[in-house]
């Protein structure tokens, strides 16, 4: 029984170096593509910087982009070229609605740290209104795990705490899919979601199990394309530089 092994390592040798000969013969041009070319994309000069086909959602001066979620103008504060929560002014969301994307946006949390927790440096980003990328201060500040910067809130913890310095600006580069359903209304595929925060991967191609849920556990309903989602949690989180690339 023990010849067995080196018996079939000659055989899978014998096979491969066959097929190796055989592949010798072969034209290559065969498995060149060239009739389907990738459209042109001027990539941004400097790192974060928009391309040529992204749809700018702050380009640092005014929320034209956005509004109330009952559709009134966005009254959060705009200086400096970025624009910061107004406490109690309420959630804001852009004007266009999306379905699958790539998505750059900078953030910072306040440099005067207060409150701890879940109440330090908290916003938001809610993918398709509905599925929040967290936005939180976790710099050296514990909270539970699943609710920390870069979590899918109460669903997916982030690989690694990436997190800056509060009053630092910070990264999120995104790609999120949409979940897509039925006609019916059942889930066909649920939303996936890959995050880098600051350059660092902390959500790789995670499955989203639900609409964000602060009690209970999530469940799917249908919805097509919907607007991103900015969240007023009462704290002065501050956003700059947002642009989106339709998939
Ligand atoms: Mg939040």
């Amino acid at each position: 029984m023990r010849h067995i092994p080196v018996f079939a390592f000659c055989i899978i040798s014998a096979g491969a170096f066959a097929q190796g000969a055989a592949r010798e013969t072969l034209d290559p041009t065969v498995t060149e593509v060239w009739d389907l070319k990738p459209k042109k994309v001027t990539a941004g000069v400097n790192v974060g910087e928009a391309p040529s086909d992204a749809i700018v959602l702050f380009d640092g001066k005014n929320l034209d982009n956005f509004t109330t979620l009952a559709g009134a103008p966005a009254v959060w504060e705009v200086k400096d070229g970025a624009f910061t929560v107004v406490k109690g002014a309420g959630d804001i969301k852009t004007k266009q609605t999306f379905g699958d994307i790539q998505l750059h946006i900078e953030w910072r949390s306040p440099s005067a740290v207060v409150g701890d927790g879940q109440g330090r440096g908290n916003s938001g980003i809610f993918l398709s209104e509905l599925y929040e990328l967290q936005v939180l201060d976790s710099y050296e500040s514990p909270t539970y795990s699943n609710g920390q910067a870069s979590s899918i809130y109460k669903q997916a913890i982030p690989l690694v705490n990436a997190t800056r310095k509060p009053g630092e600006w910070q990264v999120y580069d995104v790609i999120f899919i949409a979940p897509k359903f039925s006609d019916n209304g059942r889930v066909v595929t649920p939303a996936t979601i890959t995050v880098i925060h600051n350059g660092v991967l902390t959500q790789n191609h995670t499955t989203i199990i639900g609409p964000t849920e602060y009690k209970g556990f999530p469940v799917y309903k249908p919805h097509g394309k919907a607007s991103i989602k900015l969240q007023d949690h009462g704290n002065p989180v501050s956003f700059r530089n947002i642009w989106i690339r339709e998939l």
